[in-house]
């Protein structure tokens, strides 16, 4: 009877035992998937300006998560919204399509980048060092696809001087631009939106470093089959998610990651002339409620360092400011 009843009291402590360890294991990974990323933030996709006229002072049409952003006025305005922003949220390091003024106030933030040059003018800017990526390339609203005569060149050159290059497809520019603000977004079309466009560059220039800017969504079949035949496309996730319902996103991010492309997800913006965006962007990313701290560093940080090639001791001291 006593060593039943032993054997009854071991078993009692075994099981409670059991349910407070399970209960820690519980506790610890909710708040591994609830921790917000604080850390350094690298934005693989933002615009400076050199003139006024575009977008500015416009209202972005109700985006599908039903919401509405007022443009900055004018390039100053933008530019200090836009820099105040990257210090409110820690961004460290930014690819800035026409950043030239701005990396003469923040030359330890920016990138600067570059695509609506002619070829001579870009190779020159690099050798100058005031071109570190060819972006943001956009013939989408032209009606040009990747794969024409006139863009292989520029996937030639990225190619030739080692640097990233950014090329533009869906969801970038605002939903349903085509109708609310024509002027400017009138030549956006379906049919030039898709990623496989890009294939004919991939394989023709194999050493390319490219990023798919605003991460290709909704083609988020056709972007896995790209992303499995092809090791060197990343993509940034600007735009989707500011502009998706956040389960939309989710979706579109978790896809990507159990595929098995955590690793080349990159975390992007694109303000456009709406750098309260940044906030939402950000936000978005730290609400996916399955992404754990180390998947959100990777997205915010780490994934964009090892594309840009930053060094080790670079990396340790942003990360160590
Ligand atoms: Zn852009």
């Amino acid at each position: 009877m006593k060593s039943q009843i032993t054997t009854l009291l071991v078993l009692f402590l075994l099981a409670t035992s059991c349910t407070n360890e399970s209960k820690n294991k519980a506790t610890s990974s909710d708040s591994e998937y609830s921790e917000k990323y604080s850390g350094p933030i690298i934005d693989m996709h933002i615009h400076g300006y050199t003139q006024n006229g575009g977008m500015f002072g416009l209202t972005h049409p109700t985006t599908l998560r039903g919401e509405t952003y007022q443009g900055a006025k004018n390039i100053e305005e933008h530019q200090k919204q836009t820099i105040s922003k990257f210090h409110e949220h820690n961004v460290v390091k930014a690819i800035v399509t026409d950043g030239h003024e701005w990396y003469q106030d923040n030359p330890d933030i920016v990138l600067i980048a570059d695509a609506d040059e002619p070829l001579d003018t870009l190779r020159k800017k690099h050798e100058l060092g005031k071109l570190q990526a060819i972006a943001e390339m956009a013939p989408f609203y032209a009606g040009i696809l990747a794969d024409d005569p006139s863009q292989m060149k520029y996937f030639e050159l990225a190619q030739e001087l080692g640097i990233p290059v950014g090329f533009h497809i869906f969801p970038g520019g605002p939903n349903y631009g085509i109708h609310t603000l024509p002027e400017i977004l009138g030549g956006m079309r379906t049919y030039n939106a898709n990623p496989l466009q890009l294939e004919k560059a991939l394989a023709k220039y194999p050493n390319l470093k490219l990023y798919i800017m605003h991460g290709g969504w909704p083609y988020i079949e056709d972007l896995k089959a790209l992303m499995y035949a092809h090791p060197n496309v990343y993509v940034d996730i600007a735009v989707t998610n500011w502009i998706l319902p956040q389960e939309e996103f989710n979706k579109y991010l978790k896809s990507l990651i159990d595929a098995g492309f955590g690793n080349r997800i990159m975390y992007g913006t694109d303000q456009m002339v709406w750098p309260q965006v940044i906030s939402i962007g950000i936000e978005t990313v730290n609400n996916a409620d399955f992404l754990t701290r180390d998947q959100k560093e990777d997205i915010f940080f780490d994934n964009a360092a090892e594309f840009l090639e930053l060094s080790e001791a670079e990396i340790t001291k942003l990360k160590n400011p």
